[in-house]
Order: structure tokens, then sequence, then C-alpha cells
């Protein structure tokens, strides 16, 4: 199987090439050519495995030129009870009868990111070798700010690589910050950038393609590549929490074979629901996707007018890692949708980074409401939602999650569908603690690290290892830059 770019197709890559390069010359995301199905019984086979042996089978059906051997030795050094503190690392939890929730928080940095982020560097480094690549590589990651801390634990101390990551000064939570802050390991970097996110993201991307920096850094022996949800290294282990989740509910008895499941995801650079829609195209019997926005509904507005316009308001909302106005896997929806017009996408990207908004043609708006469902809930009934769980269900959820669960009770009131869904969890409450104790009543915060304790002793629950250690942390990095400055940041990190 090979690789294309969204706005160029004619030039075909391998897995390794498209892994290493991480972002397309053109501007465009790698992608694979075709999707490939999943094989006659594959659920059924997949059922009785392993998380770690359920990402083999998915990875291998996209990955040639990587053998079983190398991907079972991948999956067994990112899945792992070092790591996870939950032996299915992905496990399903039954909320009520046609309501499942999919934590993918029990990684090393409690939040989502980390089941694609233990994978990929593994992916990466295997496919330097493959492609002959001499030089050390520089990921160069913008995060809102779970993907930083999941790159950066990912990363730290592989060979041949170093990580440079940038953040919003004031978009990421205290626990969020302080969790980059005290990053150890020999090859990182951590840089705080005044702006949003998009600020840094767009910084991180004109880095990209500055071509004056690729000819510096080539001298100094470097190249950069990408650990952002551009890179396909990020999407394809993404897609098997899906279908693990799906073989889950199946092997539970808790859907018949065959039956369609809903599943609602909060959506930020539509990373995550992308991977979903993948599986889907593959076979897995998912119906409705639903995209779950928070206040910066930028995904709902488009998914119910075709109309994608990123001249709006921002807001810095208590699920900042949605906090996005331009959500950069789209462009591998309309690739799909427009059934691989290359030129069609590289126009209404142009028109995107030119006015900031495009429109999408009709047939393709039909398809993409055929597929998707969208809704937003702004911050206060985010807290409401997070109360009414902890009362109703006794399970404490982050304000992402939270997101999800309203959006899934607006879809279910206005369809009066009543397919099971699956309701992907991607924090760890503990990440988010003063915006969850908010909710649960409590507004005498504790500072810093001791509100952890403070959560801990209000609902009875441990916080996960990872974040209680940061107590014991040293803090690191205190750099904070203009996005004009970011350039500078990268010499000297690559001196
Ligand atoms: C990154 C992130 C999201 C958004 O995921 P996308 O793939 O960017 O859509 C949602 N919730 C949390 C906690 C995240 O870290």
């Amino acid at each position: 199987m090979y690789y294309v770019s969204t706005r160029d197709k004619s030039k075909a890559l391998t897995a390794a090439e498209a892994i290493a390069q991480g972002l397309a010359r053109d501007g465009g995301l790698l992608t694979p050519e075709q999707l490939p199905m999943l094989p006659k019984g594959a659920l059924k086979e997949l059922q009785k495995m392993s998380y770690q042996d359920r990402a083999v089978y998915v990875m291998n059906l996209f990955l040639n030129g990587f053998s079983k051997n190398e991907l079972e030795d991948f999956a067994g050094k990112a899945y792992n009870e070092d790591k996870f503190d939950d032996a299915r690392i992905a496990p399903v939890r039954k909320v009520d009868e046609a309501t499942h929730c999919l934590e993918l928080w029990h990684g090393p940095t409690s939040a989502f990111k980390d089941m694609a982020l233990q994978m990929l560097p593994h992916l990466l480094s295997a496919s330097l070798v493959k492609t002959e690549e001499e030089k050390t590589v520089c990921i160069l990651v913008a995060t809102s700010g779970d993907t930083g801390k999941a790159a950066l634990e990912g990363f730290r101390d592989v060979e041949k690589t170093k990580i440079l990551v940038f953040y919003p000064k004031d978009g990421v939570s205290d626990i969020q910050g302080l969790q980059m802050k005290t990053q150890e390991g020999e090859n990182v970097a951590v840089c705080a950038v005044y702006g949003n996110f998009d600020d840094a993201q767009s910084g991180v991307k004109r880095l990209f393609s500055d071509e004056g920096l690729r000819a510096d850094l080539e001298q100094r022996g470097y190249f950069l590549s990408s650990a952002n949800s551009i890179n396909w290294g990020r999407v394809l282990p993404q897609l098997v929490y899906y279908i693990s989740a799906y073989a889950d509910l199946l092997q539970n008895g808790d859907i018949a074979e065959g039956e369609l499941v809903n599943v609602c995801v909060p959506t930020g650079n539509f990373g995550n629901i992308l991977a979903a829609y993948y599986a889907k195209q593959m076979g897995l019997p998912l119906g409705k996707l639903l995209c779950a926005s928070n206040s910066n509904n930028v995904l709902t507005d488009f998914i119910r007018t075709g109309v994608y316009d990123r001249n709006r308001t921002f807001y810095t909302t208590m699920s900042p890692s949605m906090d996005i106005l331009i959500s950069s896997n789209l462009e591998r929806l309309l690739f799909a949708l427009s059934e691989q017009d290359d030129a069609l996408v590289r126009s209404y990207m142009d028109r995107l980074s030119k006015e900031g908004n495009y429109e999408i043609r009709e047939d393709l708006k039909a398809k993409l409401q055929t597929e998707f469902y969208a809704g937003f809930c702004d911050d206060t009934q985010t807290q409401q939602v997070i109360a009414a769980m902890w009362e109703k269900h006794g399970y404490l959820i982050d304000p992402h999650t939270a997101v999800a669960f309203d959006v899934l009770e607006q879809y279910r009131k206005e369809t009066g569908d009543a397919a099971k869904t699956i309701v992907v969890s991607t924090a760890s409450p503990f990440k988010f603690c003063d915006n969850v104790l908010g909710a649960l009543g409590q507004n005498e915060l504790r500072e810093g690290v001791a509100i952890l304790d403070q959560l801990s002793e209000t609902t009875g629950l441990a916080a996960p290892a990872p974040l209680a250690g940061l107590k014991e942390k040293t803090v690191r990095f205190t750099d904070c830059v203009d996005k004009a400055n970011m350039l500078d940041v990268v010499l000297e990190t690559l001196k």
C-alpha cells in the first residue's frame, strides 16, 4: 500500500517514507491511497486477542515493509503495564444499557494522545532506518496541552531524535503546564508561546515550510518531522481502539454480530474522529459518527452547513484540547469524501489560508451529513454534565468527555436514535481538577499540585500515579516567546 498527499496524489510514497516525512512537501497530508478492508471473520478473531495483538493485526494491514515481528516488538513496548495502569490498555466501561465509555487515558500522561504517541516513536525510528536517513530527526510539536506531554514522554531519550514542544502560554491547564515544564530526558525542549493554539500551530507550520531553515538544519545534521496528528503514524494507532472497543462489546455480549454502534467523539483537530471514520470505511459496523465540540464550534457549523469559516471569536474553554479553529485532519476527510479529488482539496485549503473559509460542494455536504452529526456544548453545560454523571452514575469524567456526553444527549433528543453508542473519553478528570471540582460545587481551590489531593478527598478516587508524582518533579523549562521568535528557539535548541 502506498501513501499520497491530499493535495497531489501523483506521487506515491511507502509507509516508511510517509511516516518519516510527516507532512507532505506540498503542505498536504499523507494518506493511504486505498483503505484495506477488515478481512472476513476478523472481528471474531480479534475478540480473543489482547490489545497489543489487536494493534499488530490492524497496523499490519497498513504498513507494507514492516514485518509482523517488528510490529509485535513495537506494540509490546508501547502498550504495557509499566506504562498503562489498566492491563486492557483501552477499557470500555458500561455507563448504561445503551452507552459505553471507551477510556483512552490509562497511559503515562493520562490523556488519549498516549494511545498514538507511545507507538509513533517506534514507527518513526524504524521508518528512518528503512529510508536510510542518517540525520537526526527533530520533532516539532504545537500542542493545545495533551499532545506536547504525550509526545515528550513517547520520544524522551529515543536515539537519533530530538523533540521541541511549543504550547500556548494561556491555553493549557496548570497541571498540563507543569507536566511539560518538568519533562525529563536529554533530548527534549519545551517553550511557551504568547497567544493561542492556532498561533502555536501556524508558527510550527511556517517553520516546516521554511526552506532556509531546512537547508540550515541539514548542514547541522538535522531534519524536521512532526508528531502532530497530521503524521499518519499518529492516526493509524487510533484506528486500533475503535476496532478493539467493538470487539470488546461483542466479546461481552453487549452487542450482536453486525450491530451498528454509534460513536461520539470530543473533537479538536479531527484526528480521533477521523480514525473512527476510517475504521467504518474498513468495514467496522459503526453507525453515526457524532462530532462533539466546545464553544469553538467551527466543526458544528461546518457539518451542519457545509461552510467552514475560521473567521470567528476564539474562546479559551475548560476543554482546552478542543480549543481549535483549524482542524487539520479535516483535510483527509475532504480527500476521502471527494473520492480523492486532490485539485478540489487544494482549492479548499488555498481558500482557507487566504480567506479563512470555504464552502464544500453539495454532493460532499450530503455525504458528510450522512456520516456525521455535530453538536457543541459551552462551559456551563460542561460542568453540569460532570456533576450529573457523578451524581447519577458515580462516574467522574473530565471536561472534554463531558462535552461528548452532552452532545450525545442532544443527538438522542433530536433524533430519537436509540442505537448503542461508544462515547470516547479522552482525559483523566485529574488533569483538569479545577473545573471538575468547580462542577462538584467546590469553589475554594488549593494551589498547584495540592489540587490533586483535593479532588481525591472529594471523590474518594486516587489520582493517576504520573500526576500524583508531579509534586516531586523539578521545573526545567520556563521560557516564553512571541510567535515571531519561534525560529530562534529552534536554532538555539539545535545548535
Ligand atoms: C487532543 C484531545 C482531543 C481532541 O482530539 P482531536 O484528535 O484533536 O480531535 C480531545 N480531548 C482531549 C483530552 C485531547 O487531548
